[in-house]
């Protein structure tokens, strides 16, 4: 596997102009030629697919949804980053571009970062032209909040849907397209795996969900937009349906998968409630801006809130981290609320839980300037817990949130399949060891509206490939291994339900593999899957036919690849002797209880490729070189 970042030579703000005049072009007359893929409708998918018709191109876009509207996108709820600089604090694209990579642990390429900053200014004038209804000023200038990791605000957002606004922007710039017919849209259908044709990627199979049909789709070049895989730990802030499939599928089939064990654990969801809980609710970053974060300053104290003074409160973020206080990076945070539950600090019924309390903002500020800001967020923790968080203090605890690894992409956003390109939060690109707050939408708009639509270009170009027929029996053989899985599941006709598996593999990855990790944790979890998975062929049961709707049967396909990938994110996690951002090896941490880099030996992306399942994956390095922002050790105090 040949890993060739194809960074552009040059100085660092020069690059991407410099790139894109390098870029071959394909003629405007000839782009309704091309057919291209795009898996995935969500922030990234529908971007893309709205440029690319722009251009010219002939898009298919698939998702599994009954519309790409439901795309989990939607759920985004804090804001989206832009070094626009309106609030004259002192931003800028380098300041941007700073931040993002110390605060990924220095675990990103520096080019492809400074290029996010860069395009940053883009999007947020492409959404405003779409009529998205950022929050405005007063006098009608867009408005900005601060998010974790950064000491200036360049947050834009709509209240606390800007994820749903976002999208209906790139919705309706794809509808208009498949108005148009240069995007047909094929919703609800799942792919379920990726054709080669001489090594390059030359369409999926994908199956109707409602019709159970299956079927090959040829195009010149497939574009993967499919989300992040936070899921495997069964409970986490994702929308259900988010899974890792179609990326897995395509390692599968030679993709390099890059750094799988760099998640996002969220310190401000809310607490489980109990253990038939199948999903956790964000309370968004945002929050942080006015929320004040605290736990007892003793163990056991059980008083109710409002009976504990200030002086028996530790707000342990703005003690421990006085320049960032409760604005500290998320992996950050997360840890700390750890730490003060494991000694007995924690609050709430099951003494999992620290507060977020907005009893001295709404003293500041009135009760309606928060509602203003927040509304829609109270009112979901209210629906939820039952509690008036305007009254008690929210309670918050980390859950998982996002996946910083994904498959390897080289600066033109291909992956090391020539023609399989990847976007959004299925790359594994920008981001680092963490992701800061706001950074994910900015970083599916760039890919999808602004990178994308040209490096794609570059390839079709020059790729001087053949016209494809989808009897060809490259789709024909993928087409019956993909049947085969499919009835094979059905066929194990076990006693215990998908759902009951996919919850063990994600207690056994959030035991071993979440927010602190450890190498006998590792091998034990690594010793406990291929067993688990084994268990699954054996006694899963998956009840209807594939011949028509069959939701446990899609279930069944997604936990099934799940069960492969927990295995490479814990071969990863132990490969990774160090800590950094999100991945934290108790083994490796300073004296304060922060992450210790090992930059000697781990100053680069691993990457892996797939030797078979059950085997230990080959492993491949891309060095990761820092002239522009020197490697040091990250503080926030
Ligand atoms: C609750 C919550 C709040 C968030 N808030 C913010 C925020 O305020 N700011 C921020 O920057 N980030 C936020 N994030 C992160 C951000 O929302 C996501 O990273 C981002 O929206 C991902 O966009 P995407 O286009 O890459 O993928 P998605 O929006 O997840 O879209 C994936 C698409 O792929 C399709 N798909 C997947 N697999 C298949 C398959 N096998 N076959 C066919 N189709 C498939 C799906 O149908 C869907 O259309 C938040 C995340 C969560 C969970």
């Amino acid at each position: 596997m040949e890993l060739n970042a194809r960074i552009p030579a040059g100085p660092l703000e020069q690059k991407w102009d410099r790139h894109r005049f390098d870029l071959k072009l394909v003629n405007p007359a000839n782009k309704r030629r091309y057919r291209v893929i795009i898996v995935g409708s969500g922030l990234a998918g529908a971007s893309a697919a709205a440029t690319m018709a722009e251009l010219g191109y002939a898009v298919d876009c698939f998702c599994f949804q009954d519309s790409p509207r439901r795309a989990h996108s939607i759920a985004a709820q804090g804001g989206i980053n832009a070094a626009k600089n309106y609030q004259n604090d002192g931003d800028s694209i380098f300041r941007l571009f700073y931040d993002t990579i110390k605060g990924g642990d220095f675990r990103a390429r520096e080019a492809n970062v400074y290029r996010l900053a860069q395009v940053s200014l883009n999007i947020i004038d492409q959404c405003v032209a779409q009529g998205v209804p950022f929050a405005r000023e007063y006098g009608g200038h867009l408005a900005n909040r601060s998010f974790g990791g950064a000491q200036v605000s360049r947050t834009f957002y709509a209240r606390g849907q800007t994820g749903q606004q976002l999208l209906l922007g790139a919705y309706q710039a794809m509808e208009k397209q498949i108005g148009a017919g240069t995007v047909r849209m094929f919703a609800r259908h799942e792919m379920l795996d990726i054709v080669l044709v001489d090594g390059r990627a030359r369409g999926i199979i994908a199956r109707d969900l409602v019709s159970g049909e299956m079927r090959a789709f040829g195009a010149h070049a497939v574009v993967l937009a499919t989300g992040g895989y936070s899921n495997a730990f069964y409970l986490s802030t994702n929308a259900k349906g988010c899974n890792v499939t179609a990326i897995w599928r395509a390692y599968r089939r030679g993709a390099g998968f890059a750094n799988p064990c760099f998640t996002q654990i969220h310190p401000t969801s809310i607490p489980p409630a109990g253990e038939n809980q199948s999903k956790l609710t964000l309370m968004s970053e945002s929050l942080r801006n006015d929320g004040r974060i605290w736990v007892p300053r003793s163990q056991g104290d059980t008083r109710p809130a409002d009976q504990i003074p200030d002086t028996d409160r530790d707000y342990y973020l703005e003690r421990l981290y006085p320049s960032f206080g409760n604005l500290a990076p998320r992996d950050i945070a997360s840890r700390r609320a750890k730490e003060a539950v494991d000694e007995g600090r924690g609050v709430g019924p099951t003494g999992i839980g620290v507060y977020l309390d907005f009893r001295d903002a709404i003293r500041r500020l009135g009760q309606s300037v928060i509602a203003d800001r927040y509304g829609n967020l109270f009112d979901m923790y209210r629906n939820i817990t039952g509690e008036n968080p305007y009254e008690v203090p929210m309670r918050i605890y980390p859950a998982p949130h996002y996946t910083m690894g994904g498959l390897w992409v080289d600066y033109n956003l291909m992956s090391t399949i020539p023609g399989l390109h990847v976007i959004g939060e299925a790359n594994f690109s920008d981001h680092g060891a963490n992701r800061l707050g706001a950074s994910a939408l900015m970083q599916g708009l760039a890919d999808g509206y602004f990178i994308l639509p040209l490096t794609i270009g570059n390839y079709l170009a020059q790729a001087k490939l053949e016209p494809i027929a989808e009897d060809h029996a490259a789709f024909r053989d993928v087409e019956a291994e993909a049947r085969q899985r499919l009835e094979r599941l059905l066929a194990i006709n076990g006693t215990r339900t998908v759902r009951e598996f996919h919850q063990k593999l994600g207690k056994l990855l959030w035991d071993f593999c979440g927010m602190a990790r450890s190498a006998d944790g590792l091998r034990f979890a690594l010793s406990r899957i291929p067993a688990l998975r084994e268990e699954f062929w054996r006694d899963v049961r998956v009840p209807g036919s594939a011949a028509d709707l069959n939701q446990s049967l899609e279930y069944a396909g997604r936990v099934a690849d799940f069960m492969e990938f927990a295995e490479l994110m814990c071969h990863d996690a132990l490969d990774r002797a160090e800590s950094c951002g999100g991945h934290f090896r108790t083994e490796h941490q300073t004296a304060e209880g922060e992450a210790r880099r090992n930059d000697e030996d781990y100053a680069h992306a691993t990457v892996w490729e797939f030797t078979g399942v059950g085997e230990k994956p080959r492993e491949h390095r891309e060095s990761l070189t820092f002239e522009y922002v020197p490697l040091s050790q990250r503080s926030y105090r």
